[in-house]
C-alpha cells in the first residue's frame, strides 16, 4: 500500500470525481479548483516530479497532454481556452509528488501566473 494520495486514487482506494481514465492516465477534478474549470490528468504510474520523469515515460506523458485537451473538450473550455500546467519542485509550487497536469479554464487567467 502507498501513501502517495494520486497512486491510491488511480487504483480507487482513495474516492475521486473521475472524469475519465485509460489504460496509463487518470482524469478527475482538483478537490480545491482555482477556476470555474480546474482538473487534474495523472499518469498512473508514479513518477514523483517532472525532473524524475525518464525516456521510457515519454508516451506516458505525450498521453497526459492528449488526455489535457480531452479533459478541456469534455468541460467545455476547448474553444475559450485553457491553460496546462505542471508545478515541479518547491519552486513550481509541487504539493503533490505523482506528476499531474493541470487543466484550468472558464476563466480568463492571468499571465505570467504569481
Ligand atoms: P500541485 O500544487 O501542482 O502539486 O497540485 C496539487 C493539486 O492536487 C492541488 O490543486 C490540490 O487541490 C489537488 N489535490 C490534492 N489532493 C486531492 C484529492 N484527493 N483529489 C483531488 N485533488 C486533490
Ligand atoms: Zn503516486
Amino acid at each position: 500500500m502507498t501513501d502517495c494520495i494520486f497512486c491510491r486514487i488511480a487504483s480507487r482506494e482513495v474516492p475521486a470525481q473521475v472524469i475519465f481514465e485509460t489504460d496509463s492516465v487518470v482524469a478527475f477534478h482538483d478537490l480545491n479548483p482555482q477556476a470555474p474549470v480546474h482538473a487534474l490528468v495523472i499518469p498512473r504510474r508514479h513518477i514523483d516530479t517532472l525532473n524524475d520523469a525518464q525516456e521510457p515515460d515519454r508516451d506516458v506523458l505525450g498521453e497526459l497532454m492528449l488526455a489535457g485537451a480531452e479533459v478541456a473538450r469534455r468541460l467545455g473550455c476547448a474553444e475559450t481556452g485553457y491553460r496546462a500546467v505542471v508545478n515541479c519542485n518547491q519552486d513550481g509550487g509541487q504539493a503533490v509528488y505523482h506528476v499531474h497536469l493541470h487543466i484550468l479554464g472558464g476563466r480568463r487567467l492571468g499571465w505570467p501566473p504569481g
